[in-house]
């Protein structure tokens, strides 16, 4: 417990249920760091864990990252975020959903839940018959809601156009060449919004069949996982894992500009300090990626308050993203401190801490 509490993940939480259901072998965190702004909202991540220490971890971490994210999105929802510790075999049973949907209502609406790794919108449905404090799920006539990653991925796409003008000073994306790091759900999607403005793209993915047949599709080039850091570039974008941007890879890094979806991509707050450092404009992952929660948490609100809420109402909001990342590049650019460490500051204010 004294270890735990020592830990910089603990951040002063304000609630971890931990649950577990014998009948059904759900074992569960559901983490909530601050309610300040609104009820905790982040999605659930179903994994299995070999050390279940890293399930806290995780739970911690990112539920910290979803305070900050829907501040910084200017929702009125707080931060949480839950994790469903799975056997090695990944068993998940209704049973299991049922119980875990009982434990979120349980909590009387402090934790709503979304899609997280692992989860579907099959999931969500099977988690709503046991609680309304649920997101992501399938589209209804007027309302919004759905897979989050088309909507994360228009996010990211605005803010990259966004740096691209800010530090290029180019209004458009023709010939703007763009070093895309992943080609699942949100990369895929960034690249299509990308290439219809005519930018030039290369792409990796450890999948290279994946990243061979997006770049068949988009017009643009696939290169090895291993390459597409140091690929000499206008924009890299970070679409797959977190922790990318440690001494290596931003030693590796040959762009003005490091714009992308991938959450938690700074290693240590002096890799930060480094990219600004060496003059590359960095938009902060919590800041571009928060399309995906802005959808759902508008469907969660919408439904709450039996409003209707479309697809047009979500964009609108997601188009907010550009003004917030122009806010932490000026404050960046007249205190001398990095984009993360402003971004950083701004989002902690907003929580009240
Ligand atoms: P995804 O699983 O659909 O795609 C990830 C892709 O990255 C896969 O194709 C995978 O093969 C590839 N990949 C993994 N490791 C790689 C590596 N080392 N080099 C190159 N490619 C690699 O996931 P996604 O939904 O597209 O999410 C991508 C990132 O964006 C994740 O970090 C996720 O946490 C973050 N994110 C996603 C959303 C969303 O709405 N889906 C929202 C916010 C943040």
């Amino acid at each position: 417990m004294a270890t735990f509490l020592n830990s910089p993940d603990w951040d002063e939480h304000e609630w971890i249920e931990l649950v577990h259901d014998r009948k059904s072998g759900l074992t569960a965190i559901i983490a909530l760091h601050s309610t300040h702004c609104g009820p905790g909202a982040g999605g659930t991540r179903f994994w299995h864990y070999p050390d279940p220490a890293d399930a806290m971890t995780d739970a911690l971490r990112l539920s910290r990252g979803m305070s900050y994210k829907n501040a910084m999105a200017g929702l009125p929802m707080g931060g949480g975020k839950a994790v469903v510790l799975l056997d090695s075999d990944g068993t998940k049973t209704e049973a299991m959903l049922d119980a875990f949907g009982d434990a979120i209502e349980a909590l009387g609406g402090a934790y709503v839940t979304a899609e997280d790794v692992g989860a579907s919108e099959a999931d969500m449905v099977a988690i709503s018959k046991r609680t309304s404090h649920v997101c992501g799920l399938p589209v209804e006539q007027g309302m919004a809601g759905g897979d989050p990653g088309p909507f994360t991925a228009y996010g990211i796409y605005l803010g990259i156009k966004a740096a691209v003008e800010h530090k290029l000073g180019k209004a458009n994306m023709a010939g703007v060449h763009v070093a895309l790091q992943g080609c699942g759900s949100v990369g895929s999607g960034v690249a299509r919004l990308l290439a219809a403005e005519g930018a030039r793209l290369t792409m990796a993915d450890i999948d290279e069949a994946r990243a061979a047949r997006l770049a068949a599709d988009v017009g643009g080039k696939a290169v090895a996982a291993g390459e597409i850091m140091s690929t000499p570039c206008d924009v890299f974008s970070p679409n797959a894992l977190g922790a990318i941007l440690d001494t290596n890879g931003v030693a590796a890094l040959d762009c003005a500009i490091v714009a992308g979806g991938a959450n938690n991509q700074i290693a240590r707050p002096e890799n930060g300090v480094e990219l600004f450092r060496r003059d590359i404009l960095y938009a902060p992952d919590y800041v571009i990626n928060a399309g995906g929660i802005i959808n759902v948490s508008l469907e969660y609100l919408a439904r709450r308050d039996g409003q209707p809420c479309t697809a047009e109402t979500v964009n609108r909001r997601i188009g907010q993203i550009p003004d917030r990342l122009r806010e932490i590049w000026r404050e960046s650019a007249a205190s001398g401190q990095g984009a993360e460490v402003v971004a950083g500051e701004t989002a902690r204010k907003l929580i009240g801490r």
